[in-house]
């Protein structure tokens, strides 16, 4: 049985967006009726789990609007209804990690959020889940140690900047474009992200087919296994779809599949508890986002047998 986290609170009002934030709800519809998987509701997480990461100004702003552009440095429109919602967002991380640790395997249907940094937000990211999740899990004396794989189509700049000053995390990010200035670039050799100890990068090169990504992920895992994180957060991105927007790659749904297949045949093979989310995926036609999600599930279910 796979527990994945959803609430309807999730959702904030941001008006017309490239970020298909309904998502999140098509794929817990998507899954309402699958066997061997259940979908439960998290809590919200609290002031005090968001200020282990982020700063006190910035929680402020996210609450109050006040100062605007730090309340809407992620690039949704504020709402009243936003704190409550990352609140969920995370909690809904947060949950899922949890699970895993408990099941092996678990999934929570939100974003990472993985360009948020400790005092702004970027990139349609307010709050990051993924160094929450962990900061609160080390805080409670569940884990000791985690990591982060990273498989946007973005590059996680907020998860590597928030783990350089954390020991017990480990972030690795394999990206096909640069984010920085929310630029794309059309050969990520041209600019390399400058790694630290605890946070490595793989650019996905343009035109990236299942072959080459399957090499670069063999070159990228073993790091992770060295590691022997206590739990393994994994951001199964929809945003390296071809026909996203944003990717100059060339992997299509069967590809992707494949690839989250790989993950979890490598947690698996390594007894690594793992918990994922959804993050990017901007595909005009939304069902084509959903169903990279859903075949997030469909590998898990051929892996873990579910
Ligand atoms: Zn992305």
């Amino acid at each position: 049985m796979l527990t994945a986290y959803f609430h309807p609170g999730y959702a904030a009002p941001i008006g017309q967006h490239i970020m298909p934030i309904r998502k999140f709800g098509l794929v817990a519809d998507g899954l309402r009726d699958a066997p061997g998987i259940k979908l439960a509701r998290p809590e919200p997480v609290t002031g005090r789990d968001l200020l282990r990461v982020h700063t006190a100004e910035y929680l402020e702003a996210i609450k109050t609007g006040e100062p605007h552009d730090l309340a809407q440095s992620q690039k949704f429109p504020w709402s009243p209804e936003l704190f409550p919602s990352v609140c969920l967002t995370s909690g809904g991380c947060l949950a899922a990690a949890r699970r895993a640790l408990q099941d092996g395997v678990s999934a929570a249907l939100v974003s990472g959020f993985h360009h948020a940094s400790a005092d702004h937000g970027e990139g349609f990211c307010t709050f990051n889940g993924l160094v929450v999740t962990i900061d609160a899990l080390v805080a409670a004396g569940e884990i000791r140690t985690a990591a982060v794989l990273d498989m946007d189509l973005h590059y996680g700049n907020g998860t590597a900047q928030l783990a350089a000053s954390r020991p017990h995390l480990f972030a690795l990010s394999l990206y096909g474009n640069d984010f920085w200035d929310n630029f794309s670039y059309r050969d990520v050799s041209e600019r390399q992200h400058v790694d630290g100890s605890n946070h490595k990068s793989f650019a996905l090169p343009a035109g990236c087919d299942r072959q080459t990504l399957f090499e670069i992920m063999d070159e990228a895992l073993p790091l992770l296994a060295k590691r022997k994180p206590d739990v393994l957060l994994y951001q199964a991105g929809a945003d390296p779809y071809f026909e996203d927007p944003y990717s100059p790659l060339a992997l299509d749904h069967d590809d992707l599949l494949a690839r989250d297949r790989r993950v979890f045949e490598f947690t698996k093979a390594h007894g690594i508890p793992v918990a994922w989310v959804l993050a990017g995926g901007y595909t005009n036609d939304v069902s084509k986002v959903v169903r990279v999600h859903l075949n997030t599930f469909a590998a898990w279910r051929e892996v873990y047998g579910g």
